[in-house]
């Protein structure tokens, strides 16, 4: 959901990035608790400096939170793709599903444990610190006391995504056996939660008229389509189990160099192959467009001599742009696939095309799971010895 993000590292092997968003995020925190350590310590720098490494402090702690779900899903077998800190606090992109309810769980209470043990310390330090001196100090540990107990309760509200929803839904894949209904309910549960978050959100904006319930409308509204994509992808999930991008992908597919004319591509062997859209590839190798013959014809053949194909060929969207051990469910409910018109480009680790799947690779797969065939890519032909 969130591929252009800003590297910062690595910790304990899993990579960590930022969304420009949690920028947003930062200035509002430090803008939020400046005022308020304003109010009572006074306008000085100093106080501002407080403010902002207590923003800065709310966002390793987020990073904390995030980091030990990361931990504990990779200890128990689930890949992890990376932490990205933005808008609305943090994510931890995990490559595939826990395994069994029990990974479910543990993975599910690991962030709000470490926020509730967060919380606690920093209470303790802010109790300690205020002993021995007076002043912003304290006030931004208390501060950030109250922030992660509060993050650990709100995570802990019994809807997907939030961290209360993967409890919810392993709780109830543990007593039914059924993943695809526990995971449903667990939806459900989320879009209830994210309604209620807007009107209450909505309530306070009208009654209160703060900010808080612009915020509280975000997250309500954020809740809720998330937990939609989730409904979605738990019915596709379990259509698809455990297929992979690769199983289903066309390998060595055809692709467009960034730098031919439209000419060159009307005059190349592509023209005489049965594929509709292409991948439009850099000169390393890497997918940077897509393009389809609908999007020629607008073009007159007049200037097709002199149009780059980087001018009519459409930026790949980055949920479009996947590594082959991708379960594919999780990327067909992220990405619009219209027939004839979009592709998803599969890369190697160097980010250079090994594949597309296109909208009919991915019908026929939901198709052949559906008749109990397997998903992967079927052969054209039947071997010629094969008993019908
Ligand atoms: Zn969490």
């Amino acid at each position: 959901m969130l591929r252009t993000t800003i590297p910062l590292g690595r910790v304990a092997g899993i990579r960590v990035g930022a969304h420009w968003s949690a920028l947003v995020t930062l200035g509002l925190f430090t803008y939020l608790l400046g005022r308020s350590l304003t109010d009572i310590h006074g306008n000085s720098v100093a106080v501002w400096l407080v403010a902002v490494t207590g923003a800065i402090g709310l966002f390793a702690s987020l990073l904390s939170h995030e980091l030990a779900h990361s931990i504990i899903a990779r200890r128990s077998g689930t890949r992890v793709e990376a932490v990205v800190l933005w808008l609305l606090g943090g994510v931890s992109e995990l490559g595939d599903e826990p395994k069994n309810p029990r990974s479910d769980l543990r993975i599910a209470m690991a962030g709000p444990l470490t926020s509730f043990v967060l919380g606690a310390a920093f209470l303790g330090v802010a109790a300690l610190v205020g002993a021995l001196v007076s002043g912003p100090v304290p006030a931004m540990l208390g501060w950030l006391a109250a922030m992660n107990l509060i993050l650990a309760v709100f995570n802990l509200l019994p809807g997907a995504p939030l961290d209360g929803g993967r409890v919810l839904r392993a709780l109830v894949w543990r007593h039914t056996g059924d993943r695809l209904r526990a995971s449903t309910i667990a939806a459900y549960s989320g879009q209830i939660l994210g309604t209620g978050l807007l009107i209450l959100g909505g309530a306070e904006l009208l009654l209160v008229g703060d900010g808080g319930g612009l915020w509280l409308m975000l997250l309500g509204w954020f809740l809720y389509s998330a937990a939609n994509r989730e409904l979605a992808a738990a019915g596709l999930r379990h259509r698809l189990g455990d297929t992979r991008i690769r199983d289903v992908m066309t390998e060595h597919p055809l692709s467009v160099p960034v730098d031919w004319s439209v000419a060159d591509l009307l005059r190349s062997h592509i023209v005489h192959t049965d594929h509709r859209v292409f991948p439009v590839i850099d000169q390393a190798g890497r997918p940077i467009g897509e393009l389809a013959w609908s999007d020629l014809t607008a073009l007159p053949a007049a200037a097709r001599e002199t149009t780059a194909v980087q001018r009519v060929a459409r930026p790949l969207p980055p949920t479009a742009r996947v590594s082959g051990e991708e379960p594919l469910a999780i990327v067909a409910s992220q990405v619009v696939l219209r027939p004839d018109f979009d592709v998803i480009a599969v890369i190697d680790p160097h980010g250079r095309l090994i594949g597309v799947v296109t909208a009919t690779d991915l019908t026929l797969a939901v198709q052949r799971s559906a008749l109990g065939l397997p998903t992967h890519r079927p052969e054209r032909y039947p071997p010629p010895n094969t008993a019908l």
